[in-house]
């Protein structure tokens, strides 16, 4: 896979006629050990423990490469061009595949320690919950990562709860998270349940984090396209309901407008810092 982002970037290179690059920014959906540059025992990426991501990038192009996780890259790009903009403190819940959290405090992105904060995927909500791709059980990702969502939408076709599901199952062989969105959008009473379902789950660690860590806004991104209204009715109704009146009083939970965006805006952000740092 590195080879092949290699390539492409080889190609990036050729049509906009960069002679050289000043750097490269990298995300990664895997907690990442940011001064190693490498994942560590990422559960969604197997066999990636420990790849040296940063060195071998760096090798092939010549030129600084900086990786990190990618909520944390997500939540830089919203801090620098999108919603986060005018705000010192916040927290960025990117869903998708892997689920984490990136978190800017004081006007920065807080990494912690070993730069393993905002790891929520798999905080563990339940003890006899679905089993994760980690190992655990009833991990937040096992609710609410795409994989959770497809899951429970085969169940929900396979039991008759839903005609919308059971037919696309029946011609496509497969769901993926965007029949799930499709026939949510479309008012199936069944996935709009999964949706809620699984916002409901993420609500609850929100709680949490929020009355942790005060945040002036939350920014959710990665949600499929489409089910960002109903995930985000039911994580509003949670936090709010939930959380104490001053960390929620003033605080708005929205979707990120920079979307897919914010990765791209993110790694450019990530790596500028670190060329611009050094001169
Ligand atoms: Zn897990």
């Amino acid at each position: 896979m590195v080879g092949r982002a290699v390539e492409l970037l080889g190609k990036l290179r050729a049509e906009a006629g960069l002679a050289r690059l000043a750097g490269v920014g990298v995300a990664l959906p895997a907690p990442v050990a940011v001064r190693d540059g490498a994942p560590v025992s990422p559960p969604a990426l197997p066999g990636w423990h420990q790849f040296p991501v940063r060195d071998t990038i760096a090798a092939e192009l010549g030129c600084p490469v900086q990786v990190d996780n990618d909520a944390n890259v997500m939540a830089l790009g919203e801090r620098h061009a999108g919603t986060g903009r005018p705000f010192d403190d916040f927290l960025y819940v990117k869903l998708g595949d892997a689920v984490g959290c990136g978190l800017v405090l004081g006007g920065g992105l807080y990494r912690g320690a070993a730069s393993g904060a905002g790891d929520i995927g798999h905080l563990q909500l339940t003890e006899d919950g679905p089993l994760c791709t980690c190992g655990n059980t009833g991990c937040v990702e096992a609710y609410c990562g795409d994989a959770a969502l497809v899951r429970e939408a085969v169940t929900a076709a396979r039991a008759g709860r839903s005609t919308a599901l059971a037919d696309r199952l029946a011609t496509a062989g497969a769901l993926t998270v965007a029949d799930v969105a499709a026939a949510a959008t479309a008012g199936d009473p069944a996935a709009q349940t999964l949706v809620r379902d699984a916002a409901r789950r993420l609500g609850q660690v929100l709680v949490g984090l929020v009355s942790f860590v005060n945040p002036a806004i939350v920014i959710i991104g990665g949600a499929a396209p489409g089910i960002g209204p109903v995930l985000l009715a039911e994580i509003r109704g949670v936090v709010y309901r939930r959380s104490t009146p001053l960390a929620t009083g003033s605080m708005p939970i929205v979707l990120s407008d920079l979307d897919d965006r914010a990765g791209l805006v993110g790694a450019a952000r990530l790596v500028s810092d670190q060329v611009f740092a050094a001169c």
